[in-house]
């Protein structure tokens, strides 16, 4: 649970560009370069405060496309929830609370990110298991918030086992999973190790695993070029 809370918590900040935006999850996002190291995270950070301050590109006003109501409660519930968390940090740890979003400011990842990187210095383990069961949420909502905006989009790339282009979709399976499905035209069989499971003969990614999906479609990208 301790490395799953930073993981869903750097989740939900790196998908909240395509909640507020309304992008197709999948043709940008996911397929971008993974592994940070601590520099990049530190400049990130402070990157992301900069931003804060001199950009109003996430703030309502600035939207391409008005927001589903659903899709705007979503993000506004994410919001404060991750400034309380964000605020709820500093005060263990003894750090200075970030600024309050302003009105109109809908941009949640500066709290998400300074909750990913202090919530494991915090000793309380039960502490711990509150963010983890909130961050669990949180992934949930805006997976499916993604998922309801797009689900049957196709996403622009080749699937590297059938080689077909534009063959995956976004879709909600049965159960409310939001899932990358590979529904190519010819028999699409990546070896077990690489899918996540099957739905009605077809390999299934459930959005939890796109960040490996991504790393496995850049390398062979990389092999063809
Ligand atoms: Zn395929």
């Amino acid at each position: 649970m301790r490395d799953e809370v930073v993981a869903d918590l750097e989740w939900a900040a790196e998908y909240w560009p395509d909640l507020i935006e309304m992008r197709i999850p999948g043709t940008r996002r996911p397929w971008r370069q993974t592994e940070l190291t601590p520099e990049v995270i530190a400049e990130r950070d402070e990157r992301d405060r900069i931003e804060r301050f001199e950009r109003s590109r996430l703030s309502l006003g600035a939207s391409p496309a008005p927001l589903d109501i659903s899709v705007l409660q979503t993000v506004l519930d994410l919001l404060v929830q991750a400034d309380d968390l964000a605020a709820q940090v500093a005060d263990l740890l003894g750090y200075e609370e970030l600024p309050p979003p302003g009105p109109g400011e809908m941009d949640a990842r500066p709290y998400l990110l300074f909750v990913a990187r202090r919530v494991l210095d915090v000793g309380d383990e039960l502490f711990v298991e509150h963010v983890a069961r909130i961050a669990r949420t949180m992934v949930d909502r805006v997976a499916h918030s993604l998922c309801m905006v797009y689900t049957g989009q196709a996403l622009d790339v080749e699937c590297p086992w059938c080689h077909q282009p534009d063959a995956w979709r976004v879709r909600e399976l049965p159960g409310g999973q939001v899932a990358i499905v590979c529904e190519s035209s010819v028999v699409c069989e990546p070896p077990t190790r690489e899918v996540g499971t099957w739905w009605g003969g077809r390999p299934v990614w459930p959005i939890q695993d796109w960040e490996r999906l991504a790393r496995h479609i850049q390398a062979a990208e990389e092999r063809a070029a």
